[in-house]
């Protein structure tokens, strides 16, 4: 069976310190396939729309702005029950609260610059897929 979708990016201060490779390790590991991958940099226009959804809250200028702070990792990754397993892999939004052994314990900073993204749903996982890759894109 294929598994199900989810869609994750390294955010730009992972990307600027290295950790694309520890990353997609850790992702690999834990049995997530890669499915599409690149390396691109948002404008701060098309980060605002990315994050649509968070632009009442009050770090989203904060947020639009790292995000277009430089190259970012966006991937569709695969596996079963790939939304929820792909949370626990990253665990908390704050890496103070991350456990041992999550993506975002070892690489974030803080918790705006928090390495990682991932889906919190699989609607938002299509959606969000969509945004960066074309169906060509997706193997
Ligand atoms: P998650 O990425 O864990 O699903 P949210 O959806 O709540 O978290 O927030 C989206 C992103 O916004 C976070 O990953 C983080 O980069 C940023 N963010 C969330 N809360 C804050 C905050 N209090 N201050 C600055 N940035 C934040």
């Amino acid at each position: 069976m294929a598994g199900s979708r989810t869609f994750t990016m390294i955010k730009p201060k992972a990307v600027k310190n290295q950790h694309i490779g520890g990353i997609t390790a850790m992702i690999e590991a834990a049995g997530f396939k890669i499915v599409a991958m690149k390396k691109t940099q948002l404008s701060a226009e098309q980060a605002g729309l990315f994050y649509e959804v968070h632009k009442e809250r009050p770090f989203y200028g904060e947020l639009c702005e790292f995000m277009s702070s430089g190259p970012i990792v966006p991937m569709i990754l695969e596996k079963e029950n790939a939304v929820a397993d792909f949370r626990k892999l990253i665990g908390a939004t704050d890496p103070a609260e991350a456990e041992e052994g999550t993506i975002r314990k070892k690489y974030a900073t803080s918790k705006g610059e928090n390495a990682v993204h991932g889906s919190d749903s699989d609607e938002n996982a299509t959606l969000e897929a969509s945004f960066f890759f074309s169906a060509l894109e997706q193997y």
